[in-house]
């Protein structure tokens, strides 16, 4: 497995990556999530072996690498914009680091054929890059990572040039592709919807550091804190007494004290006639997929709610009533996930 242990990256003064600890089990895929700026590709740089630790450790299968140089690790790398070979075609592209190896041509083309066959681009082989899609062209770059069997596959916003609808797409693509390989693999993101659909371990970092790491769950039911909140994508969070009463709403006794904190997806709250809540509606569109409102609810203050696409749209200022669906929502800082150190 990968073990990082203290890794710290320094560009003059500024700690980019700052005592980061954290572990993928072979076969793990882990996200890792944060704002721009927040140091994720120097961290995934320092794990390729592209910048220098100021401090730490990476270690693989319990070797540590600070003297192998980065084509020793067995590691490759995929980056936001693919970097594919302009003048080769696609099985140029995806075949090159095997005939670096001298892998005789007739397994270099079947190993291609079985890859492109992988990345959902079977036949491909003789078209030439420069008339590939975006799409096209990151799922030839991933075929051409995964040609030598990468111990570790690094990930730097693989998906973020990619337009929204195709992005989803693709992210549903790689978790399969990454499964089916059985590939250890790395994923900068700061994109939580993305980072969500693939990897199944998550770490959020900030300002260089690592905030809060754990599975998928740990880390989505209970955030660290408010601001690791909204980066998950809640839209809300409510404070003692608003977070018991909604709490209450739900069926469930506030236990930790006044400082219980709850954060809420736009669609924890829902209205429905006879709900444990009340309040007024302030305004309210209709989407394809529900009414959504924003209401001021009595002792929580304005958040917003769902109504079903089929109820007619409420006028602002009439009095509705609402339930709380919990699964939309997380109590901030519990328990089990990791804290930093
Ligand atoms: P992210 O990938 O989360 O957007 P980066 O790892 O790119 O963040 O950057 C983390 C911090 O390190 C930022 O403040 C950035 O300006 C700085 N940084 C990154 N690369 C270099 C570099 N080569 N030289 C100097 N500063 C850098």
């Amino acid at each position: 497995m990968l073990e990082l242990r203290g890794v710290t990256v320094r560009f003059d003064s500024t700690r980019a990556v700052d005592g980061v600890d954290l572990d993928v089990p072979v076969g793990g895929v882990l996200a890792v999530l944060g704002p721009s700026g927040s140091g994720k590709s120097t961290l995934l740089r320092a794990v390729a072996g592209l910048e220098e630790l100021a401090a730490g450790s990476v270690r693989y299968d319990g070797r540590d690498l600070a003297r192998v140089p980065p084509h020793r690790r067995g590691f490759a790398l995929m980056f936001q914009d693919g970097q594919l070979f302009p003048h080769q075609s696609v099985a140029g592209n995806v075949g090159y680091a095997l005939r670096l190896r001298r892998t005789p041509a007739r397994a270099v083309r079947a190993r291609v054929a079985e890859l492109l066959a992988l990345v959902g681009l079977p036949g491909f082989e003789d078209r030439s890059t420069s008339g590939l899609s975006g799409g096209e062209r990151q799922r030839v770059a991933l075929a051409r990572a995964l040609a030598v069997d990468p111990r570790l596959l690094l990930l730097d916003e693989p998906l973020s040039a990619l337009d929204r609808g195709l992005r989803e797409r693709l992210a549903r693509d790689l978790r399969e592709i990454l499964l089916a390989a059985g590939t250890t693999a790395v994923l900068v993101t700061h994109d939580h919807e993305e980072a969500f659909t693939v990897a199944d371990r998550l770490a959020l970092m900030r300002g260089g550091r690592l905030v809060q790491s754990g599975s998928l769950e740990e880390v989505w039911r209970s955030p660290l804190d408010a601001e690791a909140a909204r980066f998950l994508g809640y839209a809300t969070v409510l404070d003692h007494e608003a977070a018991r009463r909604v709490l209450a709403a739900a069926g469930e006794p506030s236990s930790g004290g006044a400082e219980r904190r709850v954060a809420l997806r736009r669609s924890a709250l829902r209205v429905v006639p006879g709900g444990p809540l009340r309040g007024r509606v302030r305004s309210a569109r209709t989407t394809p997929d529900a009414v959504r409102l924003r209401v001021d609810v009595d002792g929580v203050g304005e958040v917003d709610a769902v109504a079903a696409p089929d109820e007619p749209v409420p006028p602002s200022g009439r009095e509705v009533t609402l339930t709380v669906d919990l699964s939309r929502a997380a109590r901030l800082g519990a328990d089990r996930t990791r804290r930093p150190h």
